[in-house]
């Protein structure tokens, strides 16, 4: 690796698991030597998030997959940045592609998110990324960027960049078993980069992790971790499955 990045791998198990199966995939994580290689993010469900944060090893952080854009009130069933950081949270995924498609999270709403969540000084992965007609239409930078820039423009001080980590997750490679290739991830992540270098600083894009989502396994994961610009991954089906720790391991 040519940067000092340190790579970052996060576990979005979505609405799935139990009990049963949290303790399962955890007991499993807490076998691995990290050495402080790569650092490990796991984000459960709400509900299991304590579960998760009390018996995850040192090391493995939690994230949550959601958090409101303000700190308490009227707000039937959010949760604020404030309360994931009085659970013992560190992380917080928002801009998920499914938060933005099925639950209509506009660019600026998920910009508000992301601005409270770092104020509260719980870290963020910001997700963006572009849909198949978008692409097939030539307009994955343009996408990416609009929604990028909208995040980009409410982080005012420079250094809360320091807890954001952005995942490139382009929506037609999300759940469906179609991975973007090294090249065309990479392709995208260096866009990203040089987008923060011209925009932000180029402190900013040196260190900021840019990680790629959408279909990682064991099987494609190796190819992916080769590429400069990858600097990990934000995996979801996966995550669930044994298959996890190979993907992990990518970077040990
Ligand atoms: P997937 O999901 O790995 O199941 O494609 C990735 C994500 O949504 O973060």
């Amino acid at each position: 690796r040519k940067h000092n990045r340190k790579p970052f791998v996060g576990g979005n198990f979505k609405m799935n698991g139990s009990r049963a199966m949290l303790k399962e995939i955890i007991d499993r994580l807490n076998t691995l030597e990290l050495k402080n290689h790569v650092e490990v993010v796991i984000s459960p469900p709400t509900l299991y998030i304590d579960q998760a944060h009390k018996s995850v090893r040192e090391g493995i952080s939690i994230a949550a997959q959601n958090a409101f854009n303000c700190t308490k009130g009227a707000y039937t069933g959010e949760i604020s940045p404030e309360q994931l950081k009085d659970v013992g949270v560190d992380w917080v995924i928002l801009g998920h592609s499914e938060r933005r498609e099925i639950f209509k999270e506009a660019d600026d709403f998920v910009a508000s998110k992301v601005a409270h969540a770092l104020k509260c000084d719980l870290k963020v992965i910001a997700c963006i990324g572009e849909k198949l007609e978008e692409r097939e239409a030539n307009k994955t930078e343009e996408v990416v960027i609009r929604q990028l820039q909208a995040i980009a423009k409410n982080i005012d001080d420079e250094k809360k960049w320091e807890i954001v980590v952005i995942a490139y997750e382009p929506v037609w490679a999300i759940g469906t078993g179609k991975v973007a290739t090294p090249e065309q991830a990479q392709e995208v992540h260096v866009i990203i980069r040089k987008w923060l270098a011209e925009n932000v600083s180029e402190k900013v894009a040196q260190e900021t992790r840019i990680i790629y989502g959408g279909s990682v396994n064991d099987a494609n994961s190796p190819e992916l971790a080769k590429q400069l610009d990858i600097d990990g991954f934000l995996v979801g089906g996966a995550s669930l499955t044994e298959k996890f720790i190979k993907i992990i391991e990518c970077f040990i």
